[in-house]
């Protein structure tokens, strides 16, 4: 997974493999008082920090702001899938309702349910 490090204008760039040991060190430096003062786990390990941002929440590795890296983790959404429905709608397959006339949207359920 890619990681990312913000910049003082707000914009994100790619960590190079180069820098991600400095940030992850910077990060488990702070740890110590950190994790306390937040009222959660303290990260100990790198695993740990890649984990972390695994969630899609970034770290602070220094106290300004903008000094915080977090990961990409867009691609790592899973792709809902499409299907069509007896209703002619599509809609994401999980949205899919099965009726008595076939499958439908949510939207047509009540219609197509008569
Ligand atoms: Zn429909």
């Amino acid at each position: 997974m890619q990681l990312l490090k913000c910049f003082s204008n707000g914009t994100w760039d790619i960590v190079e493999a180069d820098e991600e040991f400095f940030y992850i060190q910077e990060i488990l430096k702070r740890e110590s008082w950190l994790a306390v003062r937040l009222g959660r786990a303290q990260l100990k390990t790198k695993e740990d920090v890649l984990d972390y941002l695994k969630t899609g929440k970034s770290l602070n590795w220094d106290d300004e702001w903008y000094a915080k890296i977090k990961m990409d983790v867009s691609e790592q959404l899973p792709q809902e899938e499409m299907v069509k429905c007896d209703c002619g709608h599509t809609v994401e397959k999980c949205s899919v309702m099965s009726t008595s006339s076939g499958s439908s949207c949510p939207d047509c359920y009540d219609r197509m349910s008569m």
